[in-house]
């Protein structure tokens, strides 16, 4: 496991918009940046599966959550630049952004492949990203110290048999993250660091569709790989940007 102690008030006072915070390893991101100070806002497609997290949230008396309903197949450029627009009017700053959402598609060759589902997973893991982040960036550069975390697979950075379109939206969020950190780098009064985070194996939903044969227990929860998500939200990652990383270590 990537090896990282953070200081419980690690993200006071900053505004973090997580996409996917309904469930998996974003359900336990948000409950985790909220505990270390942070005002989450949840995004996702169930709002129901949002409620139970901003109740959790709250029941534990972490700073308020937000909701804001958004499912990344449907939205439009206009949908992420009205989002924009409540995150400046309601909080007025945004510190960071951890694009967590995605859908595994078919595990099949390419040959079979069926060209509906490549487009829907290229929209909901690669597209939607591109466009959130465009949308949000003006309101990040006005932050000190923003931080935007992509998250990718092993088969986001070594291509294998059968992973189809999962893993090429995942190559190609690397490469986003790249241009990103470059661009940004380049301009670095921004100081908007990013960076991408392959989770490894993890006892969610998507990890028991992609091998339901396999035992969940075999795997980390997604609670024991928090500790590079944090790392990388936190002030003590300054200067870290560009880089792959493995929560797993
Ligand atoms: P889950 O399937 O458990 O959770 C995915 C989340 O994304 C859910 O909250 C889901 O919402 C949301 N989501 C899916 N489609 C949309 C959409 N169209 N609009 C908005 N939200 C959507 O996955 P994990 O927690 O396992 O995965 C989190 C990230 O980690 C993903 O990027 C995944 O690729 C990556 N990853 C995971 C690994 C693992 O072993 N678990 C390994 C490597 C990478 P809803 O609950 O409503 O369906």
């Amino acid at each position: 496991m990537y090896a990282y102690e953070a200081n419980q008030d690690l993200l006071k006072e900053k505004v973090i918009l997580i996409t996917g915070a309904g469930d998996g390893i974003g359900k336990t991101l948000a409950l985790s940046y909220a505990k270390h100070g942070a005002t989450v806002i949840l995004t996702g497609r169930t709002v129901a599966k949002l409620e139970r997290v901003y109740d959790e949230i709250e029941q534990k008396g972490f700073p308020q959550p937000a909701i804001i309903p958004l499912n990344l197949e449907g939205a439009s450029e206009t949908d992420y630049l009205k989002i924009s627009e409540v995150i400046e009017n309601e909080f007025g700053q945004l510190d960071g952004l951890v694009l967590n959402a995605a859908i595994l598609g078919s595990l099949t060759s390419v040959e079979q492949y069926e060209a509906e589902v490549w487009q829907q997973v290229m929209q909901v893991n690669v597209n939607s990203s591109f466009l959130l982040t465009k949308a949000l960036l003006p309101t990040l550069q006005k932050a000190k110290h923003a931080s935007v975390i992509f998250t990718t697979s092993s088969v986001g950075r070594k291509g294998r048999a059968f992973w189809g379109a999962y893993a090429v939206s995942k190559f190609a969020c690397e490469g986003m993250a790249q241009v990103l950190a470059h661009e940004l780098e380049e301009k670095d009064h921004t100081g908007i660091r990013v960076n991408t985070i392959n989770p490894g194996a993890t006892r969610t939903n998507m990890r028991a569709n992609a091998y339901p044969a396999e035992n969940p227990m075999s795997h980390p929860a997604p609670g024991d790989i928090m500790p590079l998500y944090l790392y990388l939200m936190g002030n003590d990652s300054i200067g870290t940007t560009g880089q792959s990383l493995d929560a797993q270590g």
